[in-house]
């Protein structure tokens, strides 16, 4: 299936030998051209011959974001000045932040990568992909454009917002691809239901990056926009950017990229691997990148393997959607929740929105409260609001084991914004 852009192994059965090379390369790089790893794999005992098996990868120490901070601007360079050709940078927790520099052979990659990605979405050359996503410093905006290029579909690279142009474009240049974040996505659905714009356009295809989409903003998406397919796209700066896997047509979680990288999910607090198909940690390590090579980079993301065949044919191994950040894990009475259980939730409720907040406060009786605030939609439903609100406290407390209550809202309600949707309000830490 994947014909211009395959995986590096014939099959899967190869995969650990190639990683195992690709890790090897990886230590042996990192050590010779870098000071900080030199100096940590040092410090671990650990030299560029000691990787054997796959299992080392185990022995190796871990770096986080705060290493990067530490070592600002090039903490990671293992690459000649001479050598690099472009750096990307993205928001950091401290301030400063996260800077990766690249080689040519590190874009290349990346590229190769993220054609895959449109590859596997069964783009054609035929396609016209519109890019609203942010350039610049970002790699969203020339990752998805330049993968786009070196695909061979026709890239209109209108950038973040700018919803009028968005939709003049849509229409005028009949564009079949959308590529933006959940939020914007959903701006669009309700802008173009909104003016009856639907029959006007082409558009067959959505791929979403950057943010985490709930199951509820999809349907909005389909129905609105009439569009047939809608596609996760995955990736952090730190490797290489967006399209590094991919969700594939059966829409059962992400295809990622091992011949390019090793992930490990692991229990944030003990840093061992969790039980198949448990949620945990998301921490990577690239097997051919040169200017930024990463050695156990804990991304704080959260999610899970999935074992077993996908039936679209791709062999290369798949992951559950992103369901958060191991810093939003909220402990609430006691129980971890993760955010994307709560959407996981709302999916299977008929009568309400996409939208919806969740605010924890401390109760009157000195507990903890949970509110879930959502949008009651009405179209075709004849539900009453009593129906709507016992389903909800059930599926929370079923899922997350915690009681709360619920306010329905008129639609429309709860605030949009064309970036990242903050959804969570816990005011439990301002007492
Ligand atoms: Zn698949």
């Amino acid at each position: 299936m994947l014909k211009n852009y395959p995986p590096k192994i014939a099959k899967r059965e190869n995969l650990p030998a190639y990683q195992l090379a690709g890790l090897q390369w990886t230590v042996r790089h990192a050590f010779e051209h870098s000071p900080f790893y030199r100096e940590r794999l040092t410090s671990a005992g650990i030299g560029p011959d000691d990787i054997s098996s796959l299992d080392d990868l185990r022995r190796l120490p871990f770096i986080t974001a705060d290493d990067l901070a530490a070592g600002y601007p090039f903490a990671l360079r293992a690459a000649d000045f001479g050598d690099l050709v472009r750096i990307h940078a993205s928001s950091g927790t401290t301030g400063k932040r996260k800077v990766l520099c690249y080689t040519h052979k590190d874009i290349d990659d990346w590229q190769n990568m993220f054609a895959r990605c449109y590859e596997l979405a069964g783009l054609t050359c035929q396609d016209r992909v519109q890019i609203a996503v942010g350039y610049g410093l970002w790699t969203a905006g020339i990752g998805f454009q330049q993968a786009c290029e070196r695909f061979g579909a026709l890239a209109v690279p209108v950038g973040p917002g700018n919803l009028e142009l968005q939709t003049t474009f849509l229409i005028d240049l009949q564009s079949t691809v959308f590529c933006c974040t959940a939020s914007m996505g959903l701006l669009l659905a309700e802008e173009v239901q909104r003016r009856g714009l639907r029959d006007k356009l082409s558009l067959k295809k959505i791929i979403l990056g950057a943010e985490r989409s709930s199951r509820a903003m999809l349907d909005t998406m389909r129905d609105y926009l009439g569009i047939e397919e809608i596609y996760d796209i995955t990736g952090l700066t730190e490797v290489y950017g967006p399209g590094t896997g991919l969700s594939c047509r059966e829409n059962n979680g992400i295809h990622y990229w091992a011949d390019y990288y090793i992930l490990e999910v692991l229990d944030p607090l003990t840093l061992e691997p969790v039980a198949p198909g448990e949620i945990g940690e998301m921490v990577f390590t690239t097997l051919c990148k040169e200017g930024a090579p990463l050695i156990r980079y804990r991304s704080r993301d959260l999610t899970r393997l999935m074992e077993g065949e996908c039936p679209c044919g791709c062999f290369l191994p798949r992951h559950d959607r992103i369901l958060g950040r191991s810093d939003d894990v909220i402990i609430f009475r006691g129980v971890n929740i993760y955010p994307g259980q709560v959407d996981e939730v709302l999916h299977r409720v008929q009568g309400i929105g996409s939208e919806y907040q969740l605010l924890l406060d401390h109760a009157p009786d000195g507990r903890d409260g949970m509110l879930v605030r959502v949008e009651r939609v009405r179209s075709g439903d004849t539900q009453p609001d009593e129906q709507v609100v016992k389903q909800i406290v059930a599926g929370i407390k079923h899922t997350m084991l915690v009681s709360c209550s619920v306010e329905l809202l008129e639609p429309g309600t709860l605030p949009r914004s064309e970036g990242k949707t903050k959804r969570i309000f816990d005011k439990r830490s301002f007492e």
